[in-house]
Parts: structure tokens; sequence; C-alpha cells
């Protein structure tokens, strides 16, 4: 094998997961009867939230975010070494403000998930943010943590309300949205989410469409504003690790992606991070996607707020 495929390689490997690796795993589940199954399953998709139309009779909503990780989930890692760090570092410096600079050209509103260390390490980042009105700020952990790998009730609960009570002060209003760190959900998330009063959460994928999302059982009146891996531009765009480092083809798979939930009347959510889109060839990828969709009639451009506001007000919630 050439050198120079080595990390394209292993980044397929790490995307594809154990399936084609064939790396042997523990199948706990095999032991399990139907029901012990179904009682495993605790976070699922409750009532479609879907609404008959859009505001001003649009017929698609169109969510724009973006994590501003930068360096934080590497600080959470332990991992220092300089190129980790500015890499991350590159989305406070030039990343935001391209994307920025592109959003006000298309006066176009987006979402910043932020982790609150983001935020301590780079302060100017929110002000820019927030200086036209058009954007929302978001919860996003406090240091990127990984809540799987925290396992810890008490310790997440902590970083939680951290992060909360340093962006509602950063921002002078308590934030309404919440995007768990790599969308990472542990055992004690969403009922955390469910307390904390949140408007809406999105971090999980059980449906295109918004949708309230149930915890054992029960409607905890959090708004769902779904995500996917295909709808991100970590899993494609990120190198090394990516798998797709042209990205016309990425934009493609954006493109198709709103084109059909045009026809659908239904909500196009894309995930993106400073660090990678701020980039000069991923943003002008973006900005096609822009104008692509500004072309068509009928596209309401809105911050996940709005849209969650909007789709629980139709709910009749
Ligand atoms: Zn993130």
């Amino acid at each position: 094998m050439p050198k120079s495929c080595v990390p394209v390689v292993a980044g397929l490997l790490w995307f594809v997961g154990p399936a084609l690796t064939q790396q042997p795993q523990a199948q706990p589940g095999t032991k399990l009867s139907a029901d012990q199954l179904k009682a495993q399953i605790r976070v699922t998709a409750g009532r479609r939230l879907r609404p008959p139309s859009w505001p001003n009779g649009a017929r698609v909503a169109v969510a724009l975010s973006f994590d501003v990780d930068n360096m934080s989930s590497s600080l959470a890692r332990g991992e220092l070494a300089p190129v980790a760090i500015t890499r991350g570092e590159y989305g406070a410096v030039d990343g935001l403000p391209r994307v920025l600079r592109l959003l006000d050209k298309y006066q176009v509103p987006a979402s910043f998930f932020i982790p609150a260390v983001s935020d301590l390490l780079h302060p100017q980042m929110i002000r820019d943010i927030l200086v036209n009105g058009r954007h929302e700020i978001a919860v996003h952990g406090w240091v990127h943590e990984n809540l799987l790998a925290l396992n810890n009730e008490a310790e997440e609960q902590r970083l939680l309300d951290q992060a909360i009570a340093h962006l509602t002060k950063v921002v002078g209003k308590r934030p309404v949205g919440y995007r768990a760190p790599s969308w990472a959900f542990s055992p004690y998330t969403m009922g955390q989410v469910a307390k904390a009063g949140f408007l809406y959460d999105s971090s999980l994928m059980a449906s295109d469409d918004a949708y309230e999302v149930v915890l054992d059982g029960k409607s905890t009146g959090v708004v769902e504003l779904p995500i996917e891996w295909i709808l991100d531009d970590y899993p494609v765009l990120n190198v090394p690790g990516g798998v797709m480092p042209a990205p016309e083809l990425v934009n493609q798979a954006f493109q198709s992606e709103f084109d059909i939930a045009y026809d659908e009347g239904g909500l196009f959510i894309l995930t993106m991070h400073p660090h990678i889109t701020g980039h000069r060839s991923r943003i002008a990828g973006l900005e096609k996607l822009i104008l692509h969709m500004k072309s068509r009639s009928g596209v309401w451009f809105a911050t996940h707020e709005q849209v969650a506001r909007y789709v629980k007000e139709k709910s009749g919630r």
C-alpha cells in the first residue's frame, strides 16, 4: 500500500466501524427477550412535529448550525500537542470570521452551539456572532466533554449547570437549545436536559422532521431538531479521518438532502464546525449550497430556536 493512502484508509475504517474490520464485539443483546430489549431503549421519538406549512407559506425550513468546538475537545481529552490545539484555534482565528462574513453576505441566520470553554478562550467570538442580532447561541457542553466516557451523573450535572450559567451570563439570557458534545448522550443526559427546561435538543436522529422526545415512555416536552452524520461536515471533511476530501461531492449530498426536504415540505438541518467549514475550499462549498437554496422560492431560513418555537406552537403545545 502506498504510504499516501494510509490516512484515507484509516479514516474509512473508522467511519464504517467494526462491521468491516470484523473486530469481535460482545453480543449482550442475544441473551435478552424482546421485552427486555424494548425496555433498554429509553430515549425514543414521540409525536412528529411537522407543521402543515412553514411561515409565510414557505415550503421548507432551513436551519444551519455551527458547533464552535475549536480546541475544547482536545483539551477535554488532554491532547495538548500544538498541532491539535492550533487546528482547533483556527476556528476562532479565521474559521468563524469567514463563516460570519458568508452568513452576513446572504443575510442567513444560524445557531451556534458553543462549549463554554471555547468562549472563555476566545470571548470575541460570541460578541461577533451576536452583533447583528440574527443568530442564536446554544449550549454544547462545558469543555466538549464526552458524556458517555464521563459516565458520571453528578459530574455531568455539574458541567451542564456550569455551561448554562456561563452562557447565560455572557449572552444576557438563558439559552433555550442544547446539543450534546459529539451528540454523545449518557444514560443521564436526556433527563438532565428536560429538567433544565430546554425548549429543544439537537443531538438525535430518529426522523427528518422535528419530534417530541420521549424518555422512559413519557413525553419530555423537549422538541428534537434531528441531526445526521450525513448532514455533518465532520465525518466527511475532517482530515485526517474524513473519507471525502473533495468538497464538491459533499455538497452534492447536502444539496440532494435539501432538494428532497423542499419537495416534501420538510426541515433541513446542517451541522458544521468553524474549524472545518471555515477553511477556504469548504466555505466555497457552503456558499454554493446557500446560493442553490436561495434560488428556490419559499425557503424559510431560521435559527433552531425559531424552528422549535414554530413547530411547538403549531402542534398546539
Ligand atoms: Zn461538537
